[in-house]
């Protein structure tokens, strides 16, 4: 075990940096900087320039003309700097994944994971270089062809949540690259080092595309670091045809609608307030390591961490009292040692979920756990997860509180608690735990879960890159990932072509000019 609060994670993140080739003084940037904690012992990692209105829209721009030369570039070509690019963070998977642990507070497992999906979404991304397939359509004249294409749309904005702070950018960016666009990156400003490291990865890359007799056009990948003011500029930049914006639904209310006004295209990856639910068939010990993963892993900070369980009665005695010794017991501690329950990312959250909490006993809750943890480093910011057995439905249980929290409720007809479930303005991941076939399929109806993710006997959370991934209604019903993702980052054009003599008219009409 370390002395927490004297682990020198400054000096560890400027090493892991430096190697990665990034000039150490853009750690110490002067004026209007952003600083950077570590959650894991509050330790100030350095302070990093933002970019200024002007400098945004001058990378803007250069994106732009970037990506009028990129799209020149056939897409298996691009694939192979995609593919590079996949190499390179091989090589520094684990320099990247370490850094993710300091600036998150992520255990190193899933540092590295966050760097493996990113990973994963390349080779996915070199793949698809070869597959950006359109339709051939019948049509309805003789000696014509109908078919559909896809081409690059433009410069793609990529806004990024905190918790997430590297692979979302990949999802979108090794999409994008593939379908010929150039990409502007705003990550969150808590988490900016982590993507001055992943521009450097980057950079490897195209130097190697580049020197292999290939030209990726300046300006095809760039960062601009800053806070909302830098999102909202690229949000209203009308060289930005489509934004990917992941955060809180409160951040993509404001983007869709910005978006909306100038036509903007949007890929909304919002929040969730993920339900699972525990049936009278569920293999009781598989239930309770799913729920006990999605409830509590990465300090209940992922969109999809299961913060809602509906456990049917005739199992509850069964299995919430085994669940309660679960969070009671779990570690809690420096993800670094090797705790399974690290830091809460900054004091803002720890004291959102203290409310949540005391809101939820005003509605007649029992909290069990919720409370801060002491571990030796004021400007750190640990709590013990809360499971919170609570009579109604209502109040903080709506609510996306971002903080491990799980609210359980007892239900007697499974109908009933699907609506339940569906019954609150998110609708991102949902879970059901059952051996019965009748179950798991009318959860997965069109009568079932409403969520862009509906699983059955895994948890809410720790989704893989070949599916298509986001949710609905207030989650923003973005989709990102594997799947079909990739055709919102591309414009789709139907062409009609008669190689015949005459010139007949759909649906029969005449025009005869003579
Ligand atoms: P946040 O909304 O505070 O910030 C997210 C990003 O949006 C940041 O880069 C921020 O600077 C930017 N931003 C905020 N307001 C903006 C504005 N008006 N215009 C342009 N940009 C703006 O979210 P957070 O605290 O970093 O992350 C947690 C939230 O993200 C949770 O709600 C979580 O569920 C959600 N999330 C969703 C997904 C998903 O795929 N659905 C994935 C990860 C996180």
């Amino acid at each position: 075990m370390s002395d927490i609060a004297s682990l020198d994670l400054a000096t560890q993140t400027r090493d892991l940096l430096s190697g990665l080739g990034v000039d150490e003084r853009r750690l110490s940037a002067q004026g209007a900087a952003i600083p950077v904690r570590s959650p894991v012992n509050g330790q100030m990692l350095g302070h990093v320039a933002s970019a200024t209105a002007e400098e945004t829209n001058a990378t803007i721009e250069r994106a732009h003309a970037a990506f009028l030369a990129w799209r020149r570039i056939p897409a298996p070509r691009r694939g192979e700097l995609v593919r590079l690019l996949g190499e390179e963070l091989r090589a520094n998977k684990d320099a990247l994944g370490r850094l993710v642990s300091i600036e998150v507070g992520k255990s190193p497992s899933e540092g590295l994971g966050e760097v493996q999906e990113m990973i994963d979404i390349c080779d996915f991304a070199v793949g698809l270089s070869r597959q950006l397939c359109g339709l051939t359509i019948a049509t309805e004249r003789a000696e014509h062809r109908m078919m559909e294409t896809w081409h690059p749309i433009g410069v793609v904005g990529i806004i990024s949540a905190f918790n997430f702070p590297v692979a979302v950018w990949a999802w979108n960016a090794a999409l994008a690259l593939v379908c010929g666009d150039s990409v502007v990156w705003k990550p969150s400003e808590k988490t900016p080092l982590t993507a001055i490291a992943t521009d450097a990865i980057l950079r490897r890359a195209i130097k190697r595309f580049n020197a292999s007799g290939d030209a990726a056009p300046d300006g095809l990948a760039e960062l601009a670091v800053g806070g909302r003011e830098t999102g909202a500029a690229l949000v209203a930049h009308p060289r930005v045809p489509l934004v990917s914006a992941t955060g809180s639904t409160e951040m993509g209310r404001i983007v869709g609608r910005e978006l909306a006004s100038r036509f903007g295209r949007a890929i909304l990856e919002l929040g969730g307030n993920n339900a699972a639910i525990v049936t009278p068939s569920a293999d009781l010990d598989l239930a309770l390591r799913g729920v006990a993963f999605a409830a509590m892993g990465t300090a209940g900070q992922r969109c999809t961490t299961l913060r809602r369980l509906f456990v049917h009665s005739s199992v509850y005695d069964a299995f919430v009292p085994r669940l309660k010794a679960a969070f009671s017991s779990v570690s809690v501690g420096s993800p670094l040692d090797g705790h399974l329950v690290g830091p809460l990312i900054d004091h803002a959250a720890l004291e959102r979920m203290q409310e949540a909490l005391a809101a939820a006993m005003e509605f007649g809750a029992t909290v069990h756990g919720g409370e801060r943890v002491d571990v030796g480093a004021p400007q750190a910011f640990y709590a013990r997860p809360a499971l919170v057995e609570t009579p109604v439905h209502d109040g903080p249980v709506l609510d996306e509180t971002f903080a491990p929290i799980l609210y359980v409720l007892s239900y007697d007809d499974l109908e009933d608690a699907i609506a339940l479930q569906n019954d609150v303005p998110q609708g991102l991941s949902s879970a059901i735990f059952t051996t019965d076939l009748r179950e798991a399929e009318l959860f997965l109806s069109a009568r079932g879960s409403d969520c862009g993710i509906a699983n059955v006997n895994i948890g809410t959370s720790g989704a893989e890159i070949g599916g298509a991934f986001g949710g609905e209604k207030a989650t923003g019903g973005g989709r990102e990932s594997g799947s079909d993702s990739w055709k919102g980052y591309m414009r789709r054009a139907t062409n009609t072509i008669n190689y015949g003599r005459d010139l007949p008219l759909a649906q029969g009409v005449t025009f005869d000019v003579g």
